[in-house]
C-alpha cells in the first residue's frame, strides 16, 4: 500500500478573554509556522461554522486537530457539529499541568512564558502531525 502525505488542520478554540484560549492559538501558530510548517495548516474556525465551501474542502481532505483552551472544547465540539472526524483533541491547560513552572499570563497577547509554554506545546504535538500527515493510500 503506498504512503501519501496530506496536511494535518489544526483548529484552535477562539479563546476571547481567556489566557488558555490565548495558549490555543499561539500554540497552533508556533506548529504552523515554526514547527511543522509543510504539514500542519491552520485556518479559521468560524468559516467551518459558516460553511465556507473551501473549507469544508480542506477539513473533508484532511486529519484535523483541535487546540482547546479549557474543558469545554468549543473547538472540538464546532468541529464536529460541522461533521469533521477530528482525529485528536488537546486542552492546552494540560500542557500547564505537565509544566507547572511555566505559568502563562496575558489575554489578548501572551507573555514571555505563556510564549515560551506555546513553543514547548507545538514541539510535543509534532510527532502527532507527523502520524496524521502519513496516511495509507486506499
Ligand atoms: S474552549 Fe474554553 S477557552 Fe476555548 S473558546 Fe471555549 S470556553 Fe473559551
Amino acid at each position: 500500500m503506498e504512503k501519501k502525505n496530506k496536511k494535518v488542520v489544526v483548529l484552535p478554540c477562539s479563546g476571547i478573554g481567556k489566557v488558555f484560549g490565548a495558549l490555543a492559538r499561539e500554540t497552533t501558530y508556533e506548529l504552523v509556522e515554526r514547527v511543522r510548517p509543510n504539514s500542519a495548516v491552520t485556518t479559521c474556525l468560524a468559516k467551518l461554522v459558516i460553511e465556507d465551501t473551501e473549507t469544508k474542502q480542506l477539513v473533508k481532505e484532511n486529519p484535523v486537530i483541535t487546540i482547546d483552551g479549557c474543558p469545554k472544547e468549543c473547538a472540538r465540539k464546532s468541529a464536529e457539529s460541522q461533521g469533521v472526524n477530528v482525529a485528536r483533541s488537546f486542552q492546552t491547560i494540560d500542557f500547564y499541568k505537565a509544566h507547572k513552572d511555566m505559568k502563562p499570563e496575558g489575554i489578548s497577547e501572551l507573555d514571555e512564558t505563556g510564549r515560551r509554554l506555546a513553543a514547548i506545546a507545538a514541539d510535543e504535538l509534532a510527532t502527532v502531525i507527523d502520524e496524521l500527515a502519513v496516511q495509507e493510500e486506499q
